[in-house]
């Protein structure tokens, strides 16, 4: 993917407050599906689809160059019927189940070095329990052997959160560069509050 196609979109819901970031492809995806509308921050002009791809890129704006055209970027949209991003494909891997976990074993809380973790199945895969995001947490050694080949009800054991499918891109928010046009629509404490997933 180009690195133009990586860069963030700020994601607001239909009241104008802000969700989410997503990339710019995903967020151009999301208007070309008729699931968002472009936000121009300059005048809060809302552009659909066949509109935005009929607007120019001026000479100093990153565009998108498609086969017969040059597309804009987007800083901003706005969701048409969803109040928070629809949810996307977070790649169920060792390196986003970490940032889900926040390097925290499930069960005891504690915070050990990466490679003292270990990945437990919630429901043993000897009983069934499928690698998903549902039935996967951060253990550390500790607790894994513990727990050994049972569901927390047998070890008589009790997970910290309750594991969720990620609704966006773990740790994507935190670190992104942000954009001096999502001034108008976020303001300082909302960046420095404590996120809930
Ligand atoms: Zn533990």
């Amino acid at each position: 993917m180009s690195k133009t196609l990586r860069q963030p979109t700020l994601v607001l819901n239909r009241n104008w407050q802000p969700v989410n970031i997503a990339s710019v492809a995903r967020a151009l995806i999301l208007v070309w599906n008729d699931q968002a509308r472009v936000v121009e921050p300059v005048n809060y002009q809302l552009y659909a689809w066949n509109d935005w791809a009929s607007l120019d890129p001026g000479p100093d704006e990153p565009f998108i160059q498609a086969v017969s055209t040059r597309l804009r970027v987007p800083e901003v949209i706005t969701l048409n019927r969803f109040d928070r991003l629809p949810t996307a494909n977070v790649a169920f891997n060792r390196r986003n189940l970490f940032k889900r976990d926040r390097q925290t074993c499930q069960y005891c809380g504690t915070q050990p070095a990466a490679d003292e973790l270990t990945i437990d199945h919630i429901v043993p895969r000897a009983q069934g329990g499928l690698s998903s995001w549902t039935n996967c947490v951060l253990a550390c050694v500790k607790c894994n052997h513990r727990k050994a080949d049972r569901t927390p009800d047998q070890a008589r054991m009790r997970l910290k959160h309750p594991p969720v499918q990620p609704g966006w891109n773990p740790g994507y928010w935190r670190h992104t560069r942000r954009i001096d046009s999502w001034q108008k629509f976020v303001s300082d404490a909302y960046w420095n509050s404590e996120l809930e997933q």
